[in-house]
């Protein structure tokens, strides 16, 4: 079955493209062409906020009650439910996560993301009243934000968009999704999926472009809201557009997340641990624990047990579903992890495994070996960058103040962790560390609550009502006192 398209989704209709621009789909595994989509233009994109203005101002879609919004989202859920290994296998073909990856977080995840939403619009304040001071009763409304420009990245690429724009339908707002140019496979199915739903006409549009297309929209005096995830250095072009514009915005953005073993942590819990949440995706992932924080004393042991672990992982075909790690999703990000592989070297750290050439038999492909430096300094750019692949740092620390002040010590504030027996010890490391989101002996996202990061790691919260909250506008209706 082939995986070519000819047509974008462009305000609810298959729509031929304003150009015969063309994105080539390309295997990591194999780097052959998979499949060819159109290249959305600038023209395509004021089609999309046409519509999508058109559908806010005039439409049905921000006129009908929550509940009536809850009901199109909760058939979409349906519908999606039951194409998740489709999903899996489509974002697996078009960016190289090992299918055990894909299979576990890729699709099921943003079909919790959507049960999630769901609940939690159904228990929203949408309309309340609260005693005012001035002795009348004030009415607090959430109205949805407008138009909203949902801009993903390549790595997580239905977790990215499915938390943007759920929460924006179920607030009323009208979307046009920017899927990256890697990957514009998967928000093909989610097109269909949404259609046939009976999402109204216009409210969504899916444009796959690059990033001048993507600035484009962003740009657009139509959108009312930018809802981005990607890098720190293209998230601080967005905010600056959108401030200059008063536009809303969040972004969500880089991390160096640091993982702090204490003493008395269990050490097959944390290697296991580490494994997972430090390389999954290939080490592809913007919540990855890639500096691992030692005592100084456990640091030589510790970091040989955690380069064992990391050399026994399967390398290869992620569509293999024993695959731990798969390629990276273009040339030029195997050129960029290799180019910091290089540069560790370089700073002086100690190469325990992995290092610079191809896996072994792996010579087609954009695969990197899994590296783990050891005797790390926290000043070196390997520990300051953020390098998006398979590449841990092992840092030495001398107490527990001196691990948090390394794990503060970082532009970024995404996530992190703490190894510990004692749960007491673990809460008051993570009340310490300056990050969006932390995990105690694990890192599982909990879409009940709020995720983002301090600092350089972005602006703004996604998923629980905090998530939603950020695709209203808040409007107080200050009531007249009633008559006397
Ligand atoms: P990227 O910034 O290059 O691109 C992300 C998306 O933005 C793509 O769709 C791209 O086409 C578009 N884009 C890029 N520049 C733009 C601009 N100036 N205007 C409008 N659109 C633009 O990032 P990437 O390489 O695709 O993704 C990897 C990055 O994403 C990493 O830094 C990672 O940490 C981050 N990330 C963050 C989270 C999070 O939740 N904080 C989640 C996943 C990935």
């Amino acid at each position: 079955m082939t995986l070519d398209r000819d047509a974008l989704f462009i305000g609810g209709a298959w729509t031929k493209p304003a150009t015969d621009a063309v994105l080539e789909v390309v295997s990591p595994h194999s780097e052959e062409v998979v499949a060819r989509v159109p290249e959305g233009s600038a023209a395509d994109i004021d089609a999309a906020v046409a519509a999508a203005r058109r559908a806010f101002d005039e439409g049905p879609w921000p006129r009908m009650s929550p509940q009536e919004r809850i009901d199109v989202v909760q058939t979409f859920s349906g519908l999606y439910a039951a194409r998740l290994a489709d999903m899996a296998e489509l974002i697996t073909t078009e960016m190289g996560a090992p299918i055990s990856f894909s299979n576990l977080a890729q699709s099921p995840a943003p079909w919790m993301q959507i049960e999630a939403f769901l609940g939690i619009a159904r228990e929203f304040p949408w309309e309340s009243t609260r005693p005012g001071v001035l002795g009348a009763d004030v009415m607090v409304r959430h109205e949805p934000i407008g138009v909203v420009a949902a801009i993903p990245p390549w790595n997580v690429p239905q977790f990215t968009v499915m938390s943007k724009l759920v929460p924006a339908l179920l607030a009323g707002c009208t979307v046009v999704v920017k899927p990256a140019a890697e990957s514009p496979l998967d928000c093909y199915l989610l097109a269909e999926l949404l259609q046939e739903a009976g999402v109204p006409e216009g409210v969504v549009s899916v444009v796959a472009a690059g990033r001048e297309v993507g600035e484009h929209l962003v740009a657009h005096p139509g959108v009312d809201k930018v809802a981005f995830t990607g890098s720190t250095a293209a998230g601080r072009k967005i905010g600056a557009i959108c401030g200059e514009q008063l536009k809303r915005c969040s972004l969500e953005l880089g991390g160096k997340s640091a993982a702090i073993v204490l003493d008395d942590a269990d050490l097959t819990t944390t290697l296991e641990g580490l494994k997972f949440i430090g390389l999954m995706n290939s080490g592809q992932a913007c919540v990855a624990q890639t500096r691992v924080l030692v005592s100084r004393d456990r640091h030589d042991a510790f970091a040989a047990s955690l380069a064992e672990a990391v050399a026994g992982m399967q390398v290869g075909d992620p569509m293999d579903p024993a695959t731990e790690i798969g390629p990276m999703v273009a040339q030029r990000q195997q050129e960029r992890v290799e180019k910091y592989i290089a540069l560790g070297q370089e700073e002086g750290a100690t190469l325990l495994t992995g290092g610079l050439g191809r896996p072994d038999g792996l010579d087609r492909g954009w695969y990197v070996r899994p590296t783990v430096f050891a005797g790390v300094d926290n000043r070196m750019r390997i520990a300051q960058e953020e390098i998006f692949g398979p590449v841990l740092s092992v840092i030495p620390y001398d107490d527990v103040d001196d691990a948090v002040r390394i794990a503060n010590d970082s532009d970024y504030g995404l996530a992190g962790t703490v190894w510990t027996s004692d749960h007491d010890a673990g809460v008051d490391v993570a009340r310490r560390v300056r990050t969006g989101t932390y995990g105690i002996n694990t890192y599982t996202m909990d879409f009940a609550a709020p995720f983002g990061g301090y600092k350089a790691s972005g602006l703004g919260r996604e998923f629980g009502p905090e998530g939603l909250a950020q695709y209203t506008e808040l409007k107080s209706v200050y009531l007249s006192p009633p008559p006397s």
